[in-house]
């Protein structure tokens, strides 16, 4: 399989260097040169697979070339054997026609997990025995952080500095950072917001000689392994609800648009998706490009789903390149047009081709808590704020008889203070993780200066 970039002068890459790439040296991002398709007999034939079996079976064509079928399986075993749940992500029926599916039985509790556990043994599969060292930086407001030191604590040739707010983010999502003390993971809290520290992740990855001293890489999910490793539980999902004989809708919260992508992809490749239902909170940017087609940023305006509080959508650059007809050159020119002015309009081939599949809608924080309300009452299940965002717009589409497959993002202790103000219950954290207050923990200070960062990072290098 070979990938090419979204903005098409970028070089053509083989699964193993788009991985390591990241981002496409033309400022696009890497899809596979052509989607590969599967027959109803051969999604039939995954019913009784494991889960680690379905994904080695979904993923094999995209990392044909690089990875052998017994690999790649293997190293999902790997991967999801670390899941707390036998099932991996597990559907649990709250209604008639609803279904939540549990991403969040990973070790830090949140779906990242399921891409970023997978994606840290690629890197070290492809990095091991080389001469080559990889640096991964990042800047977290919470759950993208402590998915990825997980990730890749401990692994060869591997370091990771993640920055975040110092006091900014919650004490369980710091301590499921600060308390991984491999020696090969560093934590900086910064004297400044979460904006501050993703600009100094931004101007590390500008300057160039930094970058390619230290070879810096990212793992945001621009990131085409991860969103490969997400297509995977679109299929284990509608399989195990009657597919591909009977069409599934999924709902995704959503804020980059990797997760709902890799259903876009699933659908791609063969899976009968009826809808995918792209569900956002009030930063609605999202909703907006896809039912009038104006993609513009406004202000980014809090909530208590904070994964979803974005103004700028990465992932929608691959949609927009592949319902758009791959007009590499077309959508280079469009999207230097919104980094100018932050704002652009969809082309009618862009519209028309996101449109049979994909639907949006923009919920607020009082339908977000009555969907909390709801899942409690109905069906006894305690979810997170930004489950709850998907499940009200799952519950208003107007799918008639099709099953609605709502993806679970978090499991509901990672965000005990919301929950509890939404249904009066306090989650308790996972058995699991339940020692996180007792354990040590380590970070550094470090002023919100490029100068002090940098410093940081030459001097553990
Ligand atoms: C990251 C995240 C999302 C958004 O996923 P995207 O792939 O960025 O659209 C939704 N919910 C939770 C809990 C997340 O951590």
């Amino acid at each position: 399989m070979r990938y090419i970039s979204t903005r098409g002068s970028a070089p053509v890459l083989d699964f193993e260097g788009a991985t390591l790439a990241g981002l496409a040296v033309d400022g696009g991002l890497y899809v596979p040169e052509s989607w590969p398709r599967f027959e109803a007999d051969e999604i039939a034939a995954m019913a009784g697979l494991s889960y680690a079996d379905t994904a080695a079976a979904v993923m094999a064509p995209f990392v044909e070339g690089c990875l052998s079928r017994e690999e790649l399986r293997a190293l999902c075993e790997q991967a999801y054997g670390r899941f707390s749940h036998a099932a991996v992500t597990p559907l649990t029926q709250i209604d008639h026609d609803q279904w939540l599916l549990e991403l969040f039985h990973g070790p830090t509790l949140a779906f990242k997990d399921v891409a970023l556990q997978l994606l840290g043994l690629l890197f070290e599969r492809f990095l091991t025995g080389t001469d080559r060292a990889l640096t991964i930086v990042g800047a977290t407001s919470g759950d993208t952080g402590s998915a990825a030191i997980d990730a890749v604590a401990g692994r060869e040739n591997i370091r990771i500095f993640m920055l975040h707010p110092d006091g900014r983010v919650s004490d369980v999502q710091r301590r499921q950072m600060t308390t991984v003390l491999s020696p090969n993971v560093h934590n900086l809290a910064i004297s400044g917001s979460f904006d501050d520290a993703q600009a100094l992740v931004k101007a590390m990855f500008n300057d160039r000689p930094f970058a390619a001293q230290h070879r810096l890489s990212a793992v945001n999910s621009i990131n085409w392994a991860r969103l490969m490793a997400q297509v995977v539980y679109y299929f284990y999902a509608a399989v195990r609800l009657g597919g591909p004989g009977r069409p599934v809708a999924f709902s995704v919260p959503t804020g980059n648009f990797g997760d709902v992508f890799a259903g876009y992809v699933a659908a791609q490749m063969g899976l009968p998706i009826a809808k995918l239902i792209v569900a956002t909170n009030v930063n609605d940017i999202l909703a907006r490009a896809l039912t009038s087609g104006d993609y513009s940023s406004r202000e980014v305006i809090p909530t208590p789903t904070p994964s979803m509080d974005i103004q700028v959508s990465s992932n929608f650059e691959r949609l927009l390149f592949d319902a758009g007809g791959r007009d590499g050159k077309a959508l280079a020119a469009q999207m230097a047009g919104f980094e100018a002015s932050r704002a652009m309009r969809l082309t009618n081939a862009q519209r028309e081709g996101a449109a049979g599949l994909l639907v949006a809608d923009a919920v607020d924080v009082d339908d977000m808590t009555l969907a909390m309300r709801w899942a409690c009452e109905a069906s006894g299940e305690t979810i997170d704020p930004h489950t709850a965002v998907a499940l009200a717009a799952a519950r208003r589409a107007d799918l008639g008889r099709t099953p609605v497959v709502t993806l679970a993002t978090a499991h509901p202790a990672k965000f005990r203070d919301a929950v509890e103000r939404a249904t009066g219950r306090r989650p308790a954290l996972p058995s699991r993780v339940g020692d996180l207050f007792d354990r040590e923990e380590r970070y550094d200070r470090v002023p919100a200066t490029f100068e002090a960062v940098t410093a940081y990072i030459d001097a553990r290098s």
